[in-house]
């Protein structure tokens, strides 16, 4: 008995009206998946691959890679596991990929287009994903980071599909894939969302910068108007799409992404509770009432505040 009200909070993601919601991980290394598992992720929404390259002078290769994934993968049997693809440059240099001297390094060469021009160093990092799916139980799919358009998307995915892996999609960090979100799921599996720079690239505001920082708020309508969009393209794809930026982990906003057609948030594991007990306070009608409140909104102030109003008229 008193086992099974320790675990009763942990049930699956799920809104008032039993609208299964998946609640899925953020992680930065193998390390963080079983604190991840106690704490109730129904899968990793976001494995960053990063960790594998920063530090080294070069990119590891294909068994030291495939090592690392394998223990991801086995704490996942039978979940999602989304990795992505190495995301260098900007925030993340890396000397072996990324060229220092850019001015507008966020603006750079960096995320997909950085691996573009390696591909070398993508192509070793899908192999070492695709054989390390072949040897474990979790449900692998994989997503490129800043990517621009369909070319870039057909891209990614065909060189994916080539190398192995089952499940290729793209986040939805740059406007243009946003606004794209239509053509891009022609090609794409799935899309996730990376709140924290489709907002940074939405309202031009550097995510560095302590000067603009009041810019780089998820709550702005104009991010909300995008995500709405890649929501309706989701849905007439009939495919996922998913949040894994920041936004997903403060509660009341993340009903309203779910309001806007989000169908898995992803989230730092900490976050995992304080989430999954909002979204049973509210349906799906609820929850697209508030998002409509926020479109409505002009700002990212008015859009919290009339969110707040509209739900706990609800
Ligand atoms: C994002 O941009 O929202 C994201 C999840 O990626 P990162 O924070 O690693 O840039
Ligand atoms: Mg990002």
């Amino acid at each position: 008995e008193r086992l099974a009200a320790a675990s009763a909070p942990l049930t699956p993601g799920t809104l008032k009206d039993g609208t299964l919601v998946p609640l899925l991980a953020n992680l930065g290394s193998p390390k963080d998946a079983a604190a991840a598992v106690e704490l109730g992720a129904e899968g990793v929404g976001l494995f960053r691959t990063e960790f594998l390259f920063l530090d080294a002078p070069y990119a590891p290769d294909v068994a030291s890679q495939k090592a690392s994934y394998k223990e991801l993968l086995e704490a996942f049997p039978g979940k999602k596991v989304v990795v992505r693809a190495l995301d260098a440059g900007a925030d993340k240099p890396l000397p072996f990929l990324t060229d220092k001297n850019e001015e507008n390094p966020a603006l750079g060469r960096r995320g997909l287009r950085a691996l573009r021009h390696h591909e070398e160093i993508l192509r070793d990092q899908l192999t070492a994903l695709a054989q390390a799916d072949a040897e474990t139980e979790a449900d692998l799919w994989v997503m490129a980071p800043m990517v621009a358009d369909l070319e870039e998307t057909v891209y990614f995915v065909d060189l994916a599909r080539e190398l192995g892996i089952r499940t290729a999609g793209v986040m939805a960090e740059v406007p243009s894939l946003a606004l794209m979100a239509d053509q891009v799921l022609t090609s794409a599996d799935f899309v996730s969302i990376g709140t924290n720079d489709l907002t940074q690239y939405t309202l031009a505001a550097d995510r560095m910068l302590g000067t603009v920082a009041a810019y780089q708020d998820p709550w702005h309508p104009a991010v909300l108007r995008l995500v709405a969009q890649l929501g309706a393209a989701g849905k007439a794809a009939g495919k996922g799409v998913g949040i894994c930026g920041e936004a997903a982990s403060d509660p009341i906003l993340a009903v309203v992404l779910v309001g806007l057609g989000a169908t898995t948030l992803s989230m730092t594991p900490a976050a995992l509770a304080d989430v999954r007990a909002e979204l049973l306070g509210h349906t799906l009608d609820e929850a697209r009432a508030m998002a409509q409140a926020a479109l409505a909104a002009p700002s990212a102030a008015a859009a919290r505040a009339a969110v707040a109003s509209v739900s706990s008229a609800s």
